[in-house]
C-alpha cells in the first residue's frame, strides 16, 4: 500500500526535471528541483516542518502555545501546514506588499496575519513578531532570520534529495536567496559530499549580495536588506543580480516552453541558470531551484 499518514508526510522527495527546450551549449545538462509540488506549495514546507519540530522537541513551544513569525507568506504556509494537528496557534507577521494569495492560504490553514508597514520592510515584520512574542503568554518565535534551524533544513532534506536524484553527478548549484537558508543549507550538503561542487547565488536587483543598496523590487521571496549569521558567504562561488524584467521574461518562458507554472524567484534562478550554463564546459550538469508557482501571483498579471 502506497499511503500516506498525514499532509506532513507529503513534504520533500519532489521531482527534479531536465530543461531541455531552453537553448544549452553541448553537453550541458540543466535540471530544475521543483519544489512546488510540496503539499503547501513551496521550498519553506521543508523548513515549517523543521522549526515546529524542533519547537516542540526541546519545549520552547509547547502545545496551546502560540507561533509567531515574520514572513513574506511561504515561510507562513509552512510553518501553518506543519502546526496542523500540533494543537498550537499560529500568527504571521508579513509586510503589506507581499501577495495577498500567500495570506489568503496562511488564512486557510488556520493562522491569523498582522500586517506591517510596508516601508519597514522585513525588519519591521521582525520587530513585531519579537514584539508579539513577548507579550503572549506561551509565544515563540523561531525567526527564521536568526535561527540556524533554518538552512539545516535543507542540509537534512533538499541537499540529499538532489545528490541522489542525480547519482552525485552535480556540478553547478544555483539558488535564490531571501533568507539564505535554502543557498546555505543545500550548499553545506553538496560541498561536504563534493568540494568542487561550485555554488550560485541569486538575488533580485534591489538586494545587497552584489554591493547594492535596498531597494523595491518585483521578484518576491528573494532579495536580502541585511545578510543573516548562519548564510555562509564563502559558498558565494557566484553571485549573479537578476532584473525583474529578466525574471519575468524567463517565468513567462518556462510556462511556454517546458509548461512549468514557476512564480518570479524561479524565474530569476532560471536566468542566472542559463547565464551560467554559457559559461560551463561540456559535461556539466547544473541544478537549479524552482521554489514556488506562479499560481500563488495570478492577480500581480505575471502573464501579461
Ligand atoms: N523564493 C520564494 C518564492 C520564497 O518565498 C523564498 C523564501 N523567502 C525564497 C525563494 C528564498 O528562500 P530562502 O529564504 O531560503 O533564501
Amino acid at each position: 500500500m502506497a499511503v500516506y499518514k498525514n499532509v506532513h508526510e507529503l513534504v520533500g522527495k519532489t521531482p527534479l526535471v531536465q530543461l531541455e527546450a531552453f537553448p544549452l551549449p553541448e553537453g550541458v545538462h540543466l535540471y530544475a528541483k521543483c519544489e512546488f509540488f510540496n503539499p503547501g506549495g513551496s521550498v519553506k514546507d521543508r523548513l515549517g516542518e523543521k522549526l515546529v519540530r524542533e519547537a516542540l522537541q526541546s519545549g520552547t513551544l509547547k502545545p496551546g502555545g502560540t507561533l509567531i513569525e515574520p514572513t513574506a507568506g511561504n515561510t507562513g504556509i509552512g510553518l501553518a501546514l506543519a502546526a496542523i494537528g500540533k494543537g498550537i496557534k499560529v500568527i504571521f507577521c508579513v509586510p503589506e506588499k507581499f501577495s495577498i494569495e500567500k495570506q489568503i492560504i496562511m488564512k486557510a490553514l488556520g493562522a491569523e496575519i498582522v500586517t506591517t508597514p510596508t516601508e519597514l520592510g522585513m525588519t519591521g515584520a521582525i520587530a513585531k513578531s519579537r514584539e508579539l512574542a513577548q507579550s503572549i503568554e506561551g509565544g515563540y518565535c523561531p525567526n527564521q532570520f536568526a535561527n540556524p534551524d533554518n538552512p539545516a533544513a535543507y542540509t537534512e532534506t533538499l541537499g540529499p534529495e538532489i545528490w541522489e536524484d542525480l547519482n552525485g553527478k552535480v556540478d553547478v548549484l544555483v539558488a535564490g536567496a531571501g533568507t539564505g537558508g535554502t543557498f546555505t543549507g543545500t550548499a553545506e550538503y553538496l560541498k561536504a559530499k563534493n568540494p568542487d561542487v561550485k555554488t550560485i547565488v541569486v538575488e533580485p536587483v534591489g538586494s545587497i549580495l552584489n554591493g547594492g543598496t535596498p531597494a523595491e523590487h518585483r521578484t518576491e521571496g528573494i532579495g536580502m536588506e541585511f545578510i543573516p549569521s548562519f548564510v555562509k558567504t564563502e559558498y558565494f562561488d557566484g553571485i549573479y543580480t537578476v532584473s525583474d524584467e529578466d525574471a519575468f521574461r524567463r517565468l513567462k518562458e518556462a510556462a511556454r516552453k517546458e509548461g512549468l507554472l514557476i512564480g518570479s524567484s524561479s524565474g530569476s534562478a532560471l536566468h542566472a541558470a542559463l547565464l551560467e550554463a554559457e559559461r560551463s564546459r561540456k559535461g556539466t550538469n547544473i541544478v537549479v531551484i524552482f521554489p514556488d508557482s506562479s499560481e500563488r501571483y495570478l492577480n500581480e498579471h505575471i502573464y501579461s
